[in-house]
């Protein structure tokens, strides 16, 4: 079967290999003969990929010893009101608002305590992540916030937030293990994993182990520390998720790690940046030069019509997902870790003719 190329911002594409792989493991997981969504989460065999997952992550992003990783359900969204549930405090915490996440970041943390919003907005867009060292943060804040990677408005960080002394909470659903990050310099990163990790259902968190601590849930699940016994599982895993996490984990390994990818994934995002810049003006990007997604490339054409146009043609040649977010419109081809350099040849090609066919 020949395959689609598939630009969806996540669910999104996962590695072909991954997925033959998975066929094994539906119906003979670990030669168990049974599926690995048949056997119990507290079997050996499901614990080993447990740890086999952790391991290879912390190997990966050189996760330290001092910090814990977890697999939790409820997606990003849910960690929106987590983290200020067991973190926020009496204190106010620091909101970098660089996008639509972001913002409803701060929207969900809102009504736990005192939240101050740092928006990089101008004139009703969001075009530009802060320069290193750009931003003031509260003295004495709990923590400051930020996406690492806007998926909506193709607005990435090109370097880790620095706080001082204030711990730093990021959101890396949409670009974690696209890069090597230098873990150290957070103290609590999380993702959910439906675009560079695996399927949805699963949110990946990493917390630095003194702020674990801190966790003041006010329910079991809701409360950090809970993912401390039982074997990191307080309740059932998504243990489908964790298979193929383990996977894609796997893979990454193999295809040589997040140096390797990084510079795949900047040859891609500049070969299809170009081709934007190089049109005319009939494309233009939505965020400024810096700041620009290398997961997550967003542009517009002259006019919505077109962009219509645009997507169902590009469809009909094998291009899929290329619409932009329901509240943003344009275009955006998402083009994570798994997503083949063939596939943005192909939709460059594309453009041009688009282009070419379609000039006013
Ligand atoms: N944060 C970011 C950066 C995202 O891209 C998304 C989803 N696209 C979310 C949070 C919300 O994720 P979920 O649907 O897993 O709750």
């Amino acid at each position: 079967m020949s395959r689609i190329f598939n630009f969806y911002s996540g669910p999104a594409v996962l590695p072909p290999s991954v997925l033959e792989r998975a066929r094994v493991g539906l119906t003979d997981f670990a030669g168990t003969r049974m599926s690995v969504m048949e056997i119990s989460h507290r079997s050996d065999e499901f614990i080993a990929l447990l740890r086999s997952g952790e391991q290879r992550l912390r190997a990966l992003l050189h996760i330290p010893g001092h910090y814990s990783v977890f697999f939790l359900q409820g997606g990003a969204s849910l960690q929106f009101s987590m983290v200020p549930m067991n973190f926020l405090g009496k204190a106010v915490a620091d909101y970098v608002i660089t996008g639509v996440w972001g913002e409803k970041a701060a929207k969900a943390a809102a009504p736990f305590g005192n939240v101050r919003q740092i928006s990089l907005m101008t004139e009703d867009r969001y075009r530009r992540a802060p320069g290193d060292g750009e931003l003031r943060f509260s003295e004495d804040a709990s923590y400051v916030h930020y996406v690492s990677n806007e998926t909506i408005d193709g607005i990435e960080f090109d370097h880790d937030l620095e706080a001082g002394s204030v711990p730093v909470i990021c959101d890396a659903s949409s670009n974690i293990l696209s890069k090597p990050i230098d873990v150290e310099k957070y103290a609590f990163i999380y993702a959910g994993a439906q675009k560079n990790i695996g399927p949805s259902g699963v949110t990946v968190v990493i917390i630095r182990n003194d702020l674990l601590e801190r966790s003041h849930g006010p329910a079991p699940l809701l409360n950090y520390l809970s993912y401390t016994s039982a074997d990191s599982m307080p309740n059932t895993p998504n243990t489908w998720g964790v298979y193929i996490i383990d996977l894609v984990l796997e893979w990454l390994q193999n295809e040589g790690g997040l140096q390797v990818l990084e510079e795949r994934n900047m040859r891609k995002a500049r070969l299809l940046y170009d081709a934007v810049d190089g049109s005319d003006g009939f494309y233009w990007g939505t965020a400024e030069a810096a700041s620009r997604s290398r997961m997550n490339v967003t542009f517009r054409l002259p006019n919505a019509d077109l962009e219509e146009l645009f997507c169902r043609e590009a469809k009909t040649e094998g291009l899929v997902g290329l619409r932009g977010h329901r509240s943003a419109g344009g275009i955006r081809a998402s083009i994570y870790n798994a997503f083949p350099m063939e596939g943005v040849e192909r939709l460059i090609e594309f453009m041009k003719d688009f282009a070419d066919n379609n000039r006013p």
